[in-house]
């Protein structure tokens, strides 16, 4: 019995595929400007600068398929990426050792709060109003490394209505993975239940109530999501 003195909270998860349980989640990573050919859309040089980061709440992930448009914003935008689930951590990790703590992979989208963002790094202020609110990650089911193994590269893209607004492929990462986690694990303790978004490829756009987004990337079902 616990000691808490207000109702627990719920726990963060992500469902895995195929009905094999949910994966608890403990910390949501991203890391910005992570192919090229998006750092230069963003009006940023495409080098290849240390990679950096941020946070999204952990209850922002959202398997249900629906996006509800945010508050305060009148500028969302999807960006498509790739969703690594850790199985372990640890401090220092070597990027040889980097892939023995992922559980999984999965498709997520960072929605992000454009103009928000805008106003934020223009004031030279964190970005979290414009990238952590509720339902700001959709996501969908993970597999385990089991079955899809270590995808590292092959096309991820996003159409909305049908019409493709995103396209790159997972080797125009400009950190791979074992370099993010090796990186990350340099200023965090990862952990078990700690997820990270890979970045976007370029193409990222505002979306509007009623749109259909669909994140295609083999092997993993294509994730759909409705602005509603
Ligand atoms: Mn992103």
């Amino acid at each position: 019995m616990s000691n808490f003195v207000i109702p627990e909270p719920p726990q963060a998860a992500i469902p895995v595929l195929a009905g094999q349980g949910a994966f608890p989640v403990r910390r949501v990573y991203c890391i910005g400007r992570n192919y090229a050919a998006h750092a230069v859309e963003m009006g940023h040089d495409p080098d290849r600068e240390p990679p950096f980061f941020f946070q999204k709440a952990p209850d922002a992930l959202d398997a249900s398929g629906r996006f509800p448009y945010p508050v305060m914003s009148r500028d969302v935008h999807h960006e498509a990426e790739l969703l690594v689930a850790l199985a372990s951590g640890g401090r220092d990790i070597a990027e040889a050792d980097a892939l023995g703590h992922v559980w999984g992979y999965g498709l997520a989208l960072d929605m992000t709060r454009r103009d928000l963002q805008g106003v934020a790094k223009a004031a030279g202020r964190p970005w979290e109003v414009g990238k952590s609110f509720e339902h700001s990650a959709p996501v969908g089911p993970l597999s385990p490394v089991s079955e899809v193994g270590h995808p590292q590269d092959g096309a991820i893209t996003l159409s909305v209505n049908g019409e493709i607004r995103q396209s790159g492929d997972l080797n125009q990462m400009i950190w791979k993975v074992p370099e993010i986690i090796a990186h990350l694990s340099r200023y965090y303790t990862l952990a078990a239940g700690d997820v990270i978004l890979t970045g976007t490829p370029a193409g990222v756009g505002p979306v509007q109530r009623g749109d259909v987004m669909e994140l295609r990337c083999d092997p993993f079902s294509p994730l759909l999501v409705e602005v509603v």
